[in-house]
């Protein structure tokens, strides 16, 4: 045993308190899972969650449960949970002419009024985000809803003004309680069609003046994404300030993966709101808890995924990742908030892709149906699938909750857990065919706190199975081992180990070769030009048109190897030589030990020369190299020399 997992058995009971709750907080007991306490966090931070799918998912027949195990309402897990707003989506016409939905919860505002008013009931307030859109609208698309085609932009503006304030009433009059509301969603330069701020602004200022007039009390946010674009946000702001839009919260998404660091999202965050004196907070986040898929449609991140990690993939690593987001906006200057998107978008079913395939198609509870190609042929009509944010929930694929869903409650309180290993990094190693494996004895760990820590590893190899690795030939293997209850991976390549440095002159200079001219050639250097390489794009040119003055050797001195047998080997071509004396050579000790002759003809024409059995004791000193000379006829001797080889022998 290697480290010790604390059972703690403190308790902490939490009631909700000033915010309106009815629902009595999930009593925490001797949660496992290690949260940092975020510090100074007011009581009205904005903890969100945007569950637009939910009643999409509930008609496909997904359950959630509490921790407890029962069968509850998601809204109410969720407010025990420590969320106190809820996140919806609004598209004005996600349906087909038959009648047919797009999918992603085919949310039009009706379904809206009925995500509201369960937010309500479970005593949370309601984020509306207008796409302005009959389906998803984000930084490459933000097409114009069916009905507002035609539009002019002046016709287009009262349209939107009425939309958004008839919509509102519609929550308004069911008693939803609507604390923000969005005109438009990732709205980077482009809304309902346009594509100038000139036009963008009537549209945003139109929705401001709707929320002011139903909601008055709710705040107007814009929301944007790609943080990490040096400028792009303080762009926005400035125009939004120079066409006087009227909002109160510059939003923005941030996805970890790809958006920058947490620190330039804080800093220009800061910015925004110290300039132009606004709220600012993240819109939309996440984290995947597994690399897995769980409906049978791919999810935007897996294990390949080339993206920055800095967390595993983990339910802890969801949790840090959260609780790191919540951290950065609590301190960030107007910071009011964090909402996490689809923390409930969940798999419909872990049957067949058929059977799931049905139900999206059916309910609307996959990210788009066929029924969208009408309106979106180039993206939903071609790909239209399932959930491919399943392995980013804060539920299981059977509906109960992980334990990073603790998350929202304990970062106001901390759960200081003494840290142990939460997932083992990958180890990677080369060996050549002669040499030996050796695993290392211990992996680098991320810890519960995500620290990094080395941690001992027992690998489950067995010299039969190390025999046939040897034997083997150049092959990949993967081994497992085991670091207390998590798996460790090493990906073991076996090959011909080069020992040669720059051995294919891919560096495009002589790095690791010494050259020595002894005639006075008119070109000998390292050229590029794939045509006239062996491999790669790389080789040692020579040529020259006057007689007896191509003469020169290529070496590479290579000291403390380890003592066995090598071979060597190293290729030439060329051509107009006239009388020629090639070879290769190996020095040991500073005497030539060994040549083996070698001859130039014509263009591709290729030779090579190899030295077997190559006897190296402890402390030798080796060089490898080509000896050249050329008597020259015609218009020169030239040639080129690539691809030099040191393999061990045993
Ligand atoms: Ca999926």
């Amino acid at each position: 045993m290697i480290w010790i997992v604390m059972l703690v058995s403190a308790s902490l009971l939490l009631l909700a308190c000033g915010t309106g709750g009815k629902v009595a907080k999930e009593r925490i007991e001797g949660s496992s899972l290690y949260v940092k306490k975020v510090e100074d966090l007011k009581e009205d931070f904005l903890l969100g969650m945007d569950v637009s799918s939910v009643l999409a998912e509930e008609r496909s027949g997904v359950r959630y449960y509490d921790f407890q195990g029962q069968e509850r309402d998601l809204f109410t897990i969720l407010a025990q949970n420590g969320v106190n707003t809820i996140r919806v989506r609004v598209w004005n016409d996600p349906y087909d002419e038959s009648g047919k939905g797009y999918g992603g919860g085919n949310n039009d505002i009706d379904a809206a009024v009925e995500i509201g008013k369960r937010a309500a009931a479970a005593g949370m307030g309601l984020i509306v985000d207008f796409h302005y859109s009959d389906f998803w609208a984000d930084p490459s698309k933000q097409m114009v809803p069916k009905a507002w085609k035609d539009m002019e932009i002046e016709e287009k503006t009262e349209a939107l003004y009425e939309y958004t304030r008839d919509s509102l009433k519609k929550l308004k009059k069911t008693g939803v309680k609507v604390t923000m509301v969005q005109v438009g969603n990732e709205t980077n330069q482009f809304l309902c069609g346009e594509k100038t701020w000139f036009n963008i602004q009537y549209l945003l200022n139109a929705g401001a003046k709707a929320v002011r007039e139903v909601y008055p009390k709710a705040l107007v946010a814009v929301h944007f994404a790609n943080p990490e674009r040096e400028g792009a946000y303080l762009d926005y702001a400035w125009h939004l300030d120079y066409y006087s839009v009227d909002y109160d919260v510059f939003a923005s998404s941030y996805y970890p993966y790809w958006h920058g660091t947490l620190e330039n999202l804080s800093d220009t965050l800061s910015e925004i709101a110290e300039t132009y004196n606004k709220k600012v907070m993240v819109m939309e986040t996440s984290w995947a808890y597994t690399p897995e898929d769980s409906d049978f449609s791919g999810n935007t991140i897996g294990e390949g995924s080339a993206v920055t990690k800095n967390y595993p993939y983990t339910v802890q690593g969801q949790a840090n990742c959260v609780r790191d987001v919540i951290d950065a906006v609590a301190h960030t200057t107007g910071g009011v908030g964090v909402c996490y998107w689809e923390g409930a978008w969940i798999s419909v079913g872990t049957e067949s892709w058929e059977a799931n395939h049905e139900k999206w198609e059916r309910d609307g509870s996959g990210w788009a149906s066929s029924y969208a190609a009408s309106y979106d042929p180039n993206d939903a009509g071609k790909y239209y699938g399932g959930s491919a944010v399943d392995n980013q929930a804060f539920f299981d694929p059977e509906g109960h909750p992980l334990e990073s869903l603790r998350v929202f409650n304990l970062v106001r309180y901390g759960n200081d857990v003494e840290p142990r290993p939460d997932a083992i990094g990958d180890t990677r190693l080369v060996v050549d065919l002669n040499g030996v494996i050796e695993l290392p004895e211990t992996a680098d760990a991320v810890m519960t706190d995500n620290s990094r820590e080395a941690v001992p590893v027992t690998w489950q190899l067995t010299e039969a199975e190390k025999q046939k690795m040897y034997e083997g030939g150049p092959a990949a293997y993967t081994v497992i081992g085991r670091a207390g209850d998590l798996e460790a991976k090493a990906y073991i390549s076996m090959v011909e180990y080069n020992f040669l440095q720059n051995d294919s002159f891919e560096t495009l200079d002589l790095t690791g070769w010494t050259v020595t001219d002894l005639g006075g050639a008119d070109e000998l250097y390292v050229e590029e030009k794939a045509t006239d390489s062996l491999t790669g794009v790389g080789h040692m040119h020579f040529w020259s048109a006057k007689a007896n003055s191509v003469e020169f050797t290529l070496e590479q001195e290579l000291r403390d190897l380890r003592p066995g047998a090598y071979q060597y080997a190293i290729s030439i071509m060329g051509g107009d030589a006239g009388e020629q004396e090639i070879y290769a050579y190996v020095k040991l000790n500073g005497e030539i030990a060994a040549t083996a002759p070698m001859h130039i003809t014509s263009y591709g024409s290729w030779d090579t020369g190899r030295i077997p059995d190559i006897s190296l004791g402890e402390g030798d000193v080796l060089v490898v190299g080509i000896y050249v000379k050329c008597q020259g006829e015609g218009s020169g001797a030239w040639g080129k020399i690539d691809d030099a080889m040191l393999n061990s022998q045993g």
